[in-house]
């Protein structure tokens, strides 16, 4: 019985007192659906606060970002280890982290074991830009960042990641381009099958795969429907307790139309 996992990624948005406001307006809006599971990720100074608000059952917390030592001389960093009791995910490779903070492949490879090793399921985000797709580079792209990303990884591992298709292309805040489902099917069985290559069937047929970027409530059934699409990352859209409560909605509805992925 698969879940579909919606994540809500503030961003650097709201402080910790419109935090505060958006949850309780979430918690009055989103029902708790066993077959749907609905992540929060506030700004690294919410999170505690928000872990003492939050009806667990109701929503899981993940952070947008950590270091993957687990402690020593690092200013300015807080490690997986400081969030292990705090937060149930972490976002891990997020394109404006490649981008604007230079996150190498191997940076990444190193905060999804972090992750890992304390506990917390990393989403790991990969995805092609606009130039790497007109060139017809993009799975072999997305193909570095997944293999990279779950390099020291043993088969036990693997089943504590999500992996999330996000282009790059695709994101409202770089070029915004609303992805056909199609190409999101199409990258994410192709994830699914590096996966299969390299821990097997099952690994792969259970591994949660997300999409990302641009879902707002009129694209989210499409995508929800594909066979190899477990939920979303919502990026914009997540902001608005109406949006994002619309898209949970949404998740719910394919799941009760499939009561194979778990639905009722
Ligand atoms: C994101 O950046 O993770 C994202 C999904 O953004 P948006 O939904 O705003 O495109």
């Amino acid at each position: 019985m698969k879940k579909k996992l919606i994540i809500g990624n503030w961003k650097m948005h709201l402080n910790t007192h419109d935090a505060s406001v958006l949850v309780h307006r979430l918690h009055i809006t989103i029902p708790v659906h066993r077959s749907v599971e609905v992540v929060l990720a506030p700004s690294m100074l919410s999170l505690q606060p928000l872990s003492l608000e939050i009806d667990r059952r109701q929503f899981k917390l993940a952070a947008q970002n950590a270091y993957y030592k687990d402690e020593g001389a690092f200013t300015g960093e807080v490690s997986y280890d400081m969030l292990r009791d705090l937060v149930h995910y972490a976002i891990v490779g997020h394109s404006e982290r490649r981008i604007y903070f230079n996150e190498t492949l191997e940076v990444v490879r190193e905060k999804t074991a972090a992750a890992v090793r304390n506990g917390i399921v990393p989403i790991v985000c990969v995805g092609d830009t606009s130039q790497e797709r007109s060139e017809g580079e993009s799975k072999r792209v997305v193909h570095d960042q997944v293999t990279t990303a779950v390099q020291n990884l043993t088969s036990e591992d693997i089943s504590n990641i999500v992996i999330a298709y996000e282009p790059v292309w695709a994101i409202t805040t770089f070029d915004g381009v609303v992805a056909k489902p199609s190409d999101i099917q199409d990258m994410l069985a192709y994830i699914r099958s590096i996966i299969l290559d390299l821990y097997g069937a099952q690994a792969a047929e259970d591994m949660l795969l997300l999409n990302g970027g641009s879902v707002n409530p009129d694209t989210a059934a499409g995508y929800f429907s594909l066979p190899d699409c477990d939920g979303a990352i919502v990026g914009g859209a997540s902001l608005n307790y109406k949006s994002f409560a619309a898209i949970v909605a949404a998740a719910y509805q394919v799941q009760h139309e499939n009561p194979d992925n778990g639905g009722q």
